[in-house]
């Protein structure tokens, strides 16, 4: 992020010093110098030695596709040629989505694949507020007038055995940079959803509906607001458009989506 967003407010008090702001700078300085030379900042893939925090070093970085310009202006699915900024793919063109904009940092492939899955299931929580950085500037245009973040939801029992919703933390890391407020339980999974790769799509579609609900509790809170959903994947958009559905059902005024990674067809 080299600018602040529109939304950024003061979101540093949890972490303020002690010490007071003048004198908080050095020490912060020399802790972070500690730190490094404790635990040298490793890359967020290979673990290999770079220069900064939450940063990928030059190998990985040349694997990482990041999602750029041009894209579908609806489900932000890359485009190999410029067609015109509003233009959108021949699959939102068949079937709009429920939701406005769907944006995506990486193109999920082998090097974005193993971030999703290291965030997942390898305790590389401490990548978090790079992922928060990442999603911000990919979302940008989603963010700017966003009222609410809402993880897409893990079933309690998964949540149990993972100890922590991704997409939450995700949720949460771009709260930080952004000052857009979380509502981390306003979606729910009511009944767990088996792995849905080897369904086809109308039995996909079937399996999700009525998996995810609005949590009753926060209802009233969606109403009338710019929802802006988290998830660390999109790939058939599926799980997504589940929740929009549900969201804009409670009475949102708005739906977008924000993913880490996303799966990219070769027929677009
Ligand atoms: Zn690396
Ligand atoms: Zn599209």
């Amino acid at each position: 992020m080299t600018g602040p967003l529109k939304h950024r407010r003061e979101s540093s008090a949890a972490g303020a010093s002690p010490f007071g702001h003048l004198a908080a700078r050095p020490l912060d300085r020399l802790a972070a110098r500690a730190m490094d030379v404790l635990f040298p900042p490793q890359c967020l893939r290979c673990r290999a030695l770079v220069e900064g925090p939450g940063s990928l070093c030059g190998d990985c970085w040349r694997e990482v596709s990041f999602v750029t310009e041009p894209h579908c202006a609806c489900c932000g699915h890359p485009f190999a040629h410029d067609v015109g900024e509003a233009a959108v793919c021949g699959a939102c063109a068949a079937q709009p989505p429920s939701y406005g904009r769907a944006r995506a940092v990486m193109v999920y492939n082998d090097a974005s694949r193993d971030l999703v899955l290291g965030f997942k299931y390898a305790d590389a929580t401490h990548a978090a507020p790079s992922y928060g950085r990442w999603l911000a500037r990919a979302g940008r245009t989603c963010l700017a007038d966003a009222d609410m973040l809402v993880p897409v939801p893990l079933h309690w029992m998964r949540l149990f055995r993972r100890r922590y919703n991704q997409a939450a933390l995700l949720a949460h890391a771009l709260a930080k940079e952004t000052g857009v407020p979380v509502s981390p339980r306003a979606l729910v999974r009511r009944r767990r959803t088996p792995p849905l790769g080897r369904l086809n799509r109308e039995a996909r579609r079937q399996r999700l509906s009525g998996a995810i609900a609005v949590n009753p509790e926060q209802a009233p809170d969606l109403k009338d607001r710019r929802v802006v959903l988290v998830d660390d994947v999109m790939t058939t958009g599926e799980t997504v458009e589940a929740c929009a559905k549900q969201v804009l059902r409670a009475g949102a005024r708005s739906v977008d989506v924000l993913s880490l990674a996303r799966a990219v067809r070769t027929e677009v």
